[in-house]
């Protein structure tokens, strides 16, 4: 979806002082304007926006009834809808040119105070539908976390009979009809917006799991090259990114991606299609570890993926890593099937 150059204009006005990154050189000049006006602009902005391309929930598809200030708070994803939209294609090309990238130094100052999470929510989704998406809870195996369906047993069915390569994993919300919602909007739709979405609510629900954790570095699963640029953005990566964002706005924690180190070469089936005994033999083969740009063994690290079905991808991932010499690997997905 081609996004306006009006949008563009008024984000370029207040946004610029985010923007120091050298591959955005056109839009970074610094702005003379006064604090005040800066304020009031983004006010009108933000109308503007919300008249000419409403942010609608992602599962109800009612307009959202949307706070002052939250296209502050989401201005790199802003920033990232609008290059994307006008140059996906040099964009699947060479990532380098997407503007943000999150910062392997520290939290994001340049942004507002820590907003809360019910102000952080409202510009996400909906309050009913939100409450009715469905948390993974109850009896989980405990290594993958997949529901269990007898409740006296440890681990499912996959991770009892088959070597596990990652040390443990966990899913947002079980993958019924909202959450499919959003993840296929995200994957089959463009709809890019959902990414953010899955990303607070990841934070949120599974910041004391990830300290835990106490990993080096997100991987986000990677795409075939082809089929990154038929896509045109991998949801792996743009999921990983926003967690990234999240956790260091609301929780100060540094976790960055690195979506450059586990790279897929063969471009395999798509999964859903294939039954369970197939899709380990699909993935067995499919990625390696980077040794270009001097990247170094990585002591632990969590994958991202949008969807747990049979654990075949990131069991595949996580063998690869393993054998590159990384200590720990686990995982963290969108929804559990
Ligand atoms: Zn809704
Ligand atoms: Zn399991």
């Amino acid at each position: 979806m081609n996004r306006p150059r009006l949008g563009l204009f008024l984000f370029s006005c207040t946004e610029s002082h985010h923007m120091k990154r050298k591959s955005v050189h056109r839009f970074s000049q610094r702005t003379f304007f006064s604090p005040l006006f800066l304020a009031k602009l983004q006010t009108v902005k933000e109308h503007c926006l919300q008249l000419l391309f409403p942010r609608v929930c992602p599962v109800c598809g009612k307009i959202l009834k949307l706070p002052k200030g939250w296209a502050t708070l989401l201005s790199p994803e802003f920033t990232n809808r609008v290059y994307s939209a006008q140059c996906s294609k040099r964009t699947a090309e060479n990532r380098s040119f997407l503007p943000h990238r999150p910062s392997l130094s520290g939290p994001d100052t340049s942004l507002p105070l820590k907003p809360s999470l019910s102000y952080c929510r409202s510009i996400l989704i909906c309050p009913d539908c939100c409450s009715s998406l469905p948390l993974v809870e109850g009896p989980v195996c405990q290594k993958c976390s997949k529901p269990l369906i007898l409740q006296d047993d440890c681990f499912c069915e996959s991770c009892r009979n088959g070597t596990r390569y990652f040390k443990q994993g966990k899913s947002l919300w079980i993958h019924d009809d909202s959450a499919r919602k959003i993840v296929y909007d995200l994957k089959f739709h463009n709809k890019r917006d959902n990414a953010d979405l899955i990303a607070f609510e990841m934070a949120v629900q599974m910041k004391s799991i990830i300290s835990e954790w106490n990993a080096e570095v997100m991987l986000p699963v990677p795409l075939h090259k082809k089929r990154f640029r038929e896509r045109g953005f991998n949801q792996a990566q743009l999921i990983a990114e926003r967690i990234s964002f999240w956790l260091s706005k609301l929780f100060g924690i540094v976790l960055p991606v690195d979506s450059d180190y586990l790279l897929r070469t063969e471009n395999t089936k798509p999964q859903r299609i294939l039954d369970v005994s197939a899709r380990a033999q699909n993935v067995k083969k499919a990625f390696v570890v980077s040794t270009r740009n001097g990247q170094y063994a990585k002591r632990s690290v969590i994958l991202i993926d949008d969807i747990y079905t049979s654990g075949a991808t990131l069991n595949a991932c996580a063998k690869t890593l393993k054998e590159a010499g990384t200590e720990e690997v686990f995982f963290l997905t969108a929804t559990v099937v």
